[in-house]
């Protein structure tokens, strides 16, 4: 069977490149089980499932997932990366997207950490207040 995948662009290939890069996985060794998508506890608030960020990363679609609901929507819990046959940490992926994402100025924080009052910030469990900060570091 040929295995060979051909991206459509330079821009693609290099958005390819550069997403393996940043969260150091090989995209390739994913076949689309589906496992990953199937444990997220997030999926059904996302636009794009996991394991459909990463065929699309695949493919280089830069800008369907630049703009996805999705690399805001995922809490990084890393229970895809616990759940994948073939060892692919998707949760990077999705970081790697929204480090992208952050780059080029966009972002689209689902919790504004930033807006709530000091009380409101207390009552918070604290790994939700981890993520969002996460997503402030990137
Ligand atoms: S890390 Fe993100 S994509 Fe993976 S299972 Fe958790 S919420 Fe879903
Ligand atoms: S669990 Fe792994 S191999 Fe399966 S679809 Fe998700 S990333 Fe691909």
């Amino acid at each position: 069977m040929n295995t060979t995948m051909r991206l459509s662009s330079s821009a693609s290939k290099a958005f390819v490149a550069k997403v393996e890069k940043i969260s150091g996985q090989k995209l390739l060794a994913c076949y689309q089980c589906g496992k990953c998508s199937a444990g997220c506890p997030m999926a059904a608030y996302m636009d794009i499932l996991p394991n459909q960020i990463i065929r699309m990363a695949q493919l280089g679609m830069q800008k369907q997932l630049l703009a996805s609901r999705t690399i805001w929507t995922c809490v990084s819990c890393l229970t895809c990366n616990s759940r994948c046959p073939k060892s692919i940490k998707i949760a990077e992926v999705i970081e790697s997207l929204r480090e992208t994402a952050l780059r080029n100025g966009q972002r689209d924080d689902r919790l504004k950490i930033w807006e709530l009052s000091p009380e409101a910030r207390s009552d918070l469990p604290p790994i939700a207040t981890i993520s969002a900060m996460r997503k402030l570091t990137s």
